[in-house]
């Protein structure tokens, strides 16, 4: 008897068309070495129908792979290093952007971190349902992760260095809230407008923009059969520790406080953003 349902738990996921199945492959932050798409491409020749399927979730899935094979593909997945997603309630593959390993308006590395996660939150298999992080490098926001369970957005808290300032007011034109302010013998910030987006560090010709780069987490999005954006309730958090405990926190309160089957943004509306937040600051 084939348990179809352990097969999808573990990346075989049962196609339309009997006795074939999809195998859905881990990509973490959507990138993937020379090596091993070499590998992916051997798989599909070999098992599959030659083709592969790029998912929104920046995972690779080869289809048509029949069942009498399944143990021949876990070899060469393992042999390569590559291993299947995890499905069913747990959290899913962190998504990312190129962030600072490639794009030049990143202020984080939107990369590294991602796969810093996915190691280090990997005891996370046993949630009330699943569970969806995604990074983006800046407010450009290519990711749009505020669909995402949890969300990480790089930030900037800009400090201006008044030494070397020409005045040319390309950041005044540039700042999405109008929050520089020009004058003499500088120009300002007020920062309660300030939304730490970094444009004025990205556009500035002469170097002016020292400050601190960070972290913004959104908490809550959701886009699939029901569609939430998610809350910022915190201000930007500029040390990894910090992150990493919030993440955890946020983590150990669905697993506390969800209901078999219910999303993260149903659990905290059932109990209240206010209880989510204490939650976290009591960390
Ligand atoms: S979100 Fe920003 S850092 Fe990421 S790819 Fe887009 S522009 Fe680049
Ligand atoms: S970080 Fe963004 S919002 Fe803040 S002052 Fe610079 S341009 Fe304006
Ligand atoms: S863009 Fe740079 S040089 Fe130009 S006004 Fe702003 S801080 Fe000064």
């Amino acid at each position: 008897m084939i348990d179809c349902a352990e097969l999808k738990k573990s990346g075989f996921i049962p196609q339309r068309q009997n006795g074939y199945f999809c195998l859905r492959v881990k990509i973490t932050g959507g990138y993937v070495v020379s090596q091993n798409l070499a590998a992916l491409s051997e798989v599909a020749r070999i098992y599959g129908n030659g083709e592969v399927h790029l998912t929104s979730r920046q995972n690779i899935e080869i289809p048509f792979i029949a069942l009498v094979n399944i143990e021949n593909v876990r070899e060469m997945l393992t042999k390569a290093g590559l291993s299947p997603i995890t499905l069913g309630p747990s959290l899913r593959n962190i998504t990312a952007c190129q962030g600072t390993a490639t794009c030049k308006n990143g202020l984080i590395d939107t990369q590294q971190l991602a796969k810093y996660l996915s190691e280090n939150l990997t005891e996370r298999n046993v949630l009330p349902y699943k569970f969806r992080i995604g990074l983006t490098g800046c407010h450009n926001n290519c990711l749009k992760i505020e669909k995402n369970d949890l969300g990480l957005k790089g930030g900037f808290i800009p400090e201006h260095r008044h030494e070397h300032c020409i005045n040319c007011g390309i950041c005044q034109r540039g700042c999405p809230t109008r929050a520089i302010i020009p004058g003499s013998p500088s120009l300002t910030i007020d920062s309660s407008k300030c939304v730490n987006c970094g444009s004025c560090l990205n556009h500035c010709p002469n170097e002016c923009w020292a400050g601190q780069l960070g972290t913004v987490i959104f908490f809550g999005g959701r886009f699939d059969n029901q569609v939430q954006t998610s809350h910022n309730c915190f201000p930007i958090i500029t040390e990894d520790k910090k992150l990493l405990i919030a993440i955890n926190r946020c983590l150990d309160f669905y697993q506390k406080f969800g209901y078999k089957g219910e999303r993260f943004n149903q659990t905290v509306t059932r109990l209240s953003w206010a209880k989510f937040d204490q939650f976290i600051l009591e960390a």
